[in-house]
């Protein structure tokens, strides 16, 4: 038999305001995109159906107008809610209303390799968000040669936890490191 959804993964935009070369949402501009009015309706469709979880990423979901609207409608029908966001439109009045509504808000630094960003840089990124928020979860993901650039190597888990300490060290209290062999968690280990 086959089993129910109870989960959403929403792609709710391909445009974004970063230029990563291995985003994979790329591909995926120039598509139509929903308006508010089929976006609510699709929300409505998915309580209807015994959705359980409204996962919005993107692109940058914060460039849409209505994305708060979105996930405040996901909640008030009793569906739990997460967005994966870069950060760049975090506003302090955005991460009110992410509390408010109850959205497990999650950032998402890809594609971390000293080739292509210094630990210096990481570092200021990191400031930044902590002056939003330091509790505001935030994930990297090691740049690898599977993305578009093939010449460049996978991070090693020295290197990510290098970046770990650096955002650890501006005051983030929940980072996670993707590294080759799983992830480094919050508390600085391996599993
Ligand atoms: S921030 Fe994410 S969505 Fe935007 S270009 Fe980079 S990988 Fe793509």
């Amino acid at each position: 038999m086959v089993k129910k959804p109870r989960l959403i993964i929403w792609v709710l935009t391909s445009k974004c305001n970063l230029a990563c070369p291995h985003c994979y949402a790329a591909k995926f501009i120039g598509r139509d995109e929903l308006n508010e009015r089929q976006a609510l309706r699709v929300v409505k469709s998915g309580a209807e159906a015994g959705i359980k979880h409204v996962g919005f990423t993107g692109g940058e979901v914060f460039l849409r107008k209505d994305a708060l609207n979105l996930m405040r409608y996901a909640s008030q029908l009793g569906m739990s809610t997460s967005v994966i966001t870069n950060g760049s439109m975090l506003t302090e009045e955005v991460v009110r209303d992410l509390a408010n509504i109850g959205v497990f808000a999650f950032l998402s630094l890809d594609g971390a390799n000293k080739e292509l960003v210094s630990i210096e840089e990481v570092q200021r990124l990191g400031d930044k968000i902590c002056h939003i928020d330091p509790s505001l979860q935030v994930c990297v993901l090691g740049y690898r040669p599977e993305f578009r650039r093939k010449h460049l190597p996978r991070p090693s888990y020295e290197e990510m936890l290098q970046v770990h300490r650096a955002l650890r060290g501006v005051g983030l209290k929940t980072v996670i490191c993707q590294v080759p062999r799983g992830h480094i968690g919050p508390e600085g280990f391996l599993s």
